[in-house]
């Protein structure tokens, strides 16, 4: 089964790191993942200097990557005013994503606006992006569930998913920003999307899980019980959630990738090149990160036995 991996350590975990990641550093590593075999790496933000520091050489960023073919290169954009400046870039993304909350709270604290607001601006986001030969995904965040609110109701993502569908988006993700969903409910309402919503194609739904509370790769699986294929994740399983200091962030990738391809999966990922980057993130960000493989090695690296169990 052909699975798509996607990774979003350098915008979803470098963002809420304290120390500023040299431009340099992001660029190498961006370069490093590039040649891994992801199918998507989100790069960057355009979002404003003064609200997110750590992202603030957008266009530095992706003017000094690799173009590498075949990789889709993703910028964040919050607004109209970030696809216009996505669109002005010396060097452009090949896809924005833009963002809003499924919980109308969670809307407001993260960008400071109501859904009525949100929606009003999308069709112009889309319409941009479109016009500058841009791709434009959609984020719904708290899809299964809010820190602020609890439980989203099933039939508010379902009226956005159609909301988007609409508009001629060319992906929808189906984010759990905070680490709230299970494994059953990432199955139902999974299966019933893509029922309801049939997508033109494997990548047109992502799935992104935080591992908030230990349940973000089984959650993953649910997810492909229940017809996904694409998946993003951050490699060495940086990230967190802002409105919990040390909870761990993201569903870490080559963790996933690991358990994947141990379950017959082909997600075209090379676990060893991948196992370089998240090692040298440690370093990068200044502490311990929470991936597993990185630190126990593949599940097939094996090891010599003690002397007397030879036989
Ligand atoms: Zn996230």
């Amino acid at each position: 089964m052909r699975l798509y991996i996607n990774d979003v350590a350098v915008r979803d975990g470098f963002q809420i790191e304290k120390v500023f990641v040299p431009t340099a550093t992001k660029i190498e590593v961006i370069n490093q993942l590039a040649r891994t075999g992801l199918h998507k790496i989100e790069v960057t933000s355009f979002v404003s200097p003064k609200a997110v520091p750590a992202l603030a050489d957008a266009n530095e960023v992706l003017a000094g990557i690799d173009h590498v073919p075949g990789v889709v290169y993703v910028a964040l954009v919050p607004n109209l005013r970030g696809v216009h400046n996505a669109a002005a870039a010396l060097r452009k993304p090949d896809e924005v994503n833009a963002v809003i909350s499924a919980s109308e709270t969670h809307n407001r604290a993260n960008i400071n606006r109501t859904h009525e607001q949100s929606l009003a601006e999308l069709p112009a986001m889309v319409r941009a992006a479109h016009a500058a030969g841009i791709k434009i995904s959609l984020s719904l965040s708290t899809t299964f569930g809010c820190p602020f609110e609890g439980r989203v109701h099933e039939d508010v993502v379902y009226s956005f998913v159609e909301k988007f569908r609409a508009l001629g988006v060319d992906g929808i993700s189906l984010a759990d920003t905070t680490g709230m969903a299970n494994p059953r409910q990432v199955s139902d309402l999974t299966r019933e999307v893509l029922r309801r919503f049939p997508p033109p194609n494997d990548t047109y739904y992502t799935m992104h899980f935080h591992n908030t509370r230990g349940m973000g790769l089984a959650n993953v699986v649910a997810s492909i019980e229940a017809g996904a294929r694409s998946f993003d994740g951050s490699v060495s399983g940086l990230g967190g959630c802002p409105f919990a200091p040390g909870a761990t962030g993201n569903v870490c990738t080559e963790d996933m990738v690991n358990m994947l391809e141990d379950m017959g999966c082909d997600t075209r990922v090379d676990l060893a090149k991948l196992l370089a980057v998240a090692r040298r993130i440690p370093a990068v960000v200044g502490h311990d990160t929470p991936g597993q493989v990185m630190k126990a090695g593949q599940t097939l690296e094996l090891h010599d036995p003690p002397e007397f169990a030879k036989t």
